[in-house]
């Protein structure tokens, strides 16, 4: 049996795994944070209350919102979690339960579920982005998980696109994050407003989301539009740029803002296609959708327990 745990800013998921399959065996969640209890001691608690009473746990694996080490187990800094900071909790989990355990970043074990597990099957060179509040990403090489000299490799959501940009959520300025993700999209409509355009979207006094972008679009706002195009025209150039160094015979794209369908991915196509210096790399090519939807962080560390 195997343990897979997914560390977000606001949930903790775990869950118990067969040998094989991909149905778990017992699943639960708790919030990453409560008053007077470490995220930390949450997460030894949740994998405590999901143990086997008979059997054996052969790996536990985690991923982790942030920056990590798989090479050592630390959590080099993780900015949604509080206290995460230089946090050696592959020791802490491996300690406590005295079994192997390791850790990734989650949108690079996100990449390696969907390898093994979703869209991208049968490939040896992926590439997968997640697009949603923020964009995270991971690359698979010849048939590895590129993690890099510390394990941090593989931020795609932070390839400079516009310099001197918009700022993105790392602090630095005109990232892929800063211009392609459902937060980028909901401030570029909010700062037009802001400037006098007309938009489906005034139309509510809450603060303005990508969903209800996405939903103006559907229903042809002009600005609505335009914010996609704009985030679809900088993620496929983007895409030309991974395809020019890494030749992945697949992309696979995931996230809350890939829901909006065309209006994203025509630009994006468009883009891609312009974008690369030669159409050979685009031959054979496939820009496919993610398979695992919500399940992709548990099925995500089961896939790098399973190796
Ligand atoms: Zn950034």
């Amino acid at each position: 049996m195997y343990i897979a745990v997914d560390v977000g800013g606001t949930q903790l998921r775990a869950a118990l795994y067969p040998e094989e399959a991909l149905e778990p065996l017992v699943k639960k969640s708790i919030s990453t944070h409560a008053e007077s209890e470490k995220p930390e001691n949450r997460l030894l608690e949740l994998i405590g209350d999901i143990w086997p009473a008979k059997g054996q746990v052969k790996k536990i694996a985690i991923g982790v919102a942030g920056l990590v080490n798989p090479k050592n187990g630390e959590v080099i800094f993780a900015p949604n979690i509080d206290g995460w900071l230089n946090l050696n909790l592959g020791n802490l989990v491996e300690k406590k339960f005295n079994t192997q355990t390791i850790l990734g970043n989650d949108a690079n074990l996100a990449a390696l579920g969907e390898w093994k597990y979703g869209a991208g099957v049968g490939h040896h060179d992926l590439i997968y982005l997640t697009i949603s509040t923020g964009i995270g990403g991971g690359i698979i090489v010849d048939g590895r998980l590129l993690v890099g000299a510390r394990g941090i490799a593989g931020e795609v959501g932070h390839i400079t696109v516009i310099p001197d940009g918009p700022m993105c959520g790392c602090g630095k300025r005109g990232h892929l994050e800063a211009v392609s993700s459902g937060t980028a999209i909901a401030n570029y409509v909010t700062e037009e407003i802001e400037k006098g355009r007309k938009s489906f979207v005034t139309q509510t006094e809450h603060k303005i989301t990508a969903r209800m972008v996405s939903e103006a679009a559907a229903n042809g706002d002009e600005l609505a539009l335009e914010a996609f195009e704009i985030a679809g025209r900088f993620l496929g150039r983007a895409i030309a740029d991974l395809l020019h160094l890494f030749e992945p015979s697949i992309v696979v794209l995931g996230g809350g803002v890939t829901k909006a369908g065309d209006v994203l991915m025509v630009p994006v196509r468009k883009a891609l296609a312009e974008g690369v210096f030669s159409p050979e790399y685009l031959n054979g090519f496939e820009l496919g959708m993610a398979k695992l939807g919500d399940q992709v962080g548990l099925i995500g560390a089961l896939a790098l327990a399973r190796t």
